[in-house]
C-alpha cells in the first residue's frame, strides 16, 4: 500500500461511520417536518443511552461542554466554589467550571493510567471544595472507588467527564454509573456521535428533573412561559437524537473493533524501545477513544520529529492536551510533574473505527522505522 506524501492525511486521526440507518432516521426527521427540539427520537435517545450506561434518566443536550456545565449548575456549583479536575484534559472539563463562577483546581494525574490521581485530590480539598470531575481520559476509566471514597469523606459531589469513554467499564460497571452525574459527548471524533451533542446521565430522579428545567429556560412544564430559575437553551435536536439512536445501535460493535485495533497495535509496537504502550489496569476495560503512545528519550527522534514524519507519510496524529495550568487564561505556577511530561511525550495515534489492518501495519511499521533512525 503506498501513501504519497503529497496526499495530506490519507490515515485521520478520527472520523466518524455513518451509514443507512442515520440516513433513514434523518429523512424520517425531514419528512415528519421534527427537526427541532421536539419530537419521538430525543426521549428514546435519552432512555437508550442512559439503560445503556446503567442509570435511569438521560438528559440530552447540544454539546458535552454543555452538558458538564448543566450538571454543576443543577448541583448548585457556583462562584466561590471550588472544583477538582484533572490537569490532563480537554479544556471544557475547566471551561465548564469557570462559566459557573466557581474555581477549577487542578490535581496531577497517576503515572501508569493517565487519569486523575485519586491520592493527590484529598490534598487539594478546602472548605469551598463542592465538586470532583474525574476524566475517563482517552477511553481509560478513572479509579471511581478510590475517588468516591475521598468524596464520601469530605461531602463532594462527583461529576463523571464521560466524554472520551463511552461503553468503558470499572470493575465490570459501566462509566456513567459511578458517580452523581455523569457527562458524555457525541462530537465528531468521539466514539459515536450526532455531529455536536450531548448527554448527562444520572440515577437521580430530582437531580434529571432539574436539568431538563435548566435546558429549557427554567420554564414550567406545566405553564408555558412561566421560568421559575434562570436556565438556558441547551435542548438537542431531533435530527441529532435520531443520528444518535443509530449510532447507538452500533456501540458495542465500535467498542470491539477499537480494543481489537488497539490489540493489534500494541503487538505490532510492545517490543520498539523508547514507546510505552497505553494502559489498562486490572479493573478497566478501555474503550481506547484514541490509541495513545509515550514516545521517550530513548526512542530514535523526538515525540514531534515523529509526528512530523508521520504526517509526510500521509499519517495524522495529535499531540497530548497541554496541561491546563499552564495556559496563559488558566496559568497557576504550579507543577503537575506526571501531567507535563505525559503532555511533551504522547501522541494519539489513528484510532477510528473504519481503519483497515493494512492501515494500522502500515502505521506501525512507519513508527519501527522511525524509531531505528
Ligand atoms: C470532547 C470533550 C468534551 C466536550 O465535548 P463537546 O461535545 O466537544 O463540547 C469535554 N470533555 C472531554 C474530556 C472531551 O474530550
Amino acid at each position: 500500500m503506498t501513501h504519497p506524501s503529497n496526499m495530506k492525511y490519507k490515515i485521520p486521526v478520527a472520523e466518524p461511520l455513518l451509514g443507512q440507518e442515520e440516513l433513514e432516521l434523518v429523512a424520517d426527521c425531514v419528512r415528519s417536518g421534527w427537526i427541532s427540539s421536539k419530537g419521538e427520537y430525543i426521549g428514546r435517545f435519552e432512555e437508550e443511552f442512559a439503560r445503556c450506561c446503567g442509570c435511569k434518566y438521560g438528559v440530552a443536550v447540544h454539546n458535552g461542554t454543555v452538558a458538564l456545565h448543566l450538571a454543576l449548575v443543577a448541583l448548585g456549583v457556583g462562584p466561590g466554589d471550588e472544583v477538582i479536575v484533572p490537569d490532563l484534559t480537554f479544556i471544557a472539563t475547566a471551561n465548564a467550571v469557570i462559566y459557573t463562577g466557581a474555581k477549577p483546581v487542578y490535581v496531577d494525574v497517576h503515572p501508569r493510567y493517565w487519569c486523575m490521581d485519586p491520592e493527590k485530590v484529598e490534598e487539594r480539598i478546602t472548605d469551598r471544595t463542592k465538586a470532583i470531575i474525574p476524566v475517563h481520559l482517552y477511553g481509560h476509566p478513572c479509579d471511581m472507588d478510590a475517588i468516591r471514597d475521598v468524596a464520601e469523606d469530605h461531602g463532594l459531589y462527583v461529576v463523571e467527564d464521560a466524554a472520551e469513554a463511552h461503553g468503558a467499564e470499572y470493575k465490570g460497571r459501566k462509566v456513567g454509573s459511578l458517580s452523581d452525574v455523569a457527562c458524555f459527548s457525541f462530537y465528531g471524533n468521539k466514539i459515536i456521535t450526532t455531529g455536536e451533542g450531548g448527554m448527562c446521565v444520572t440515577d437521580n430522579e430530582e437531580l434529571a428533573e432539574k436539568m431538563r428545567l435548566l435546558r429549557n429556560h427554567g420554564m414550567d412544564p406545566n405553564r408555558r412561559y412561566w421560568h421559575i430559575m434562570v436556565g438556558f437553551n441547551y435542548r438537542m435536536t431531533n435530527i441529532q437524537a435520531a443520528i444518535g439512536l443509530a449510532q447507538l445501535r452500533k456501540l458495542d460493535k465500535f467498542i470491539e473493533v477499537k480494543r481489537r485495533n488497539a490489540r493489534l497495535y500494541s503487538s505490532l509496537l510492545e517490543d520498539v524501545e523508547g514507546i510505552v504502550l497505553p494502559p489498562e489496569e486490572p479493573w478497566a476495560k478501555s474503550v481506547y477513544w484514541l490509541y495513545s503512545i509515550l514516545i521517550e528519550d530513548d526512542f530514535g527522534m523526538s515525540r514531534d520529529e515523529l509526528m512530523r514524519f508521520l504526517e509526510e507519510r500521509g499519517v495524522e496524529t495529535r499531540p497530548f492536551f497541554n496541561p491546563i495550568h499552564i495556559m496563559p487564561p488558566y496559568r497557576t505556577g504550579e507543577s503537575f510533574p506526571i501531567t507535563e511530561r505525559l503532555a511533551r511525550t504522547g501522541i494519539n495515534l489513528p484510532s477510528s473505527v473504519k481503519l483497515t489492518e493494512e492501515e494500522i501495519e502500515y502505521v506501525a511499521n512507519l513508527i519501527r522505522e522511525a524509531g531505528k533512525r
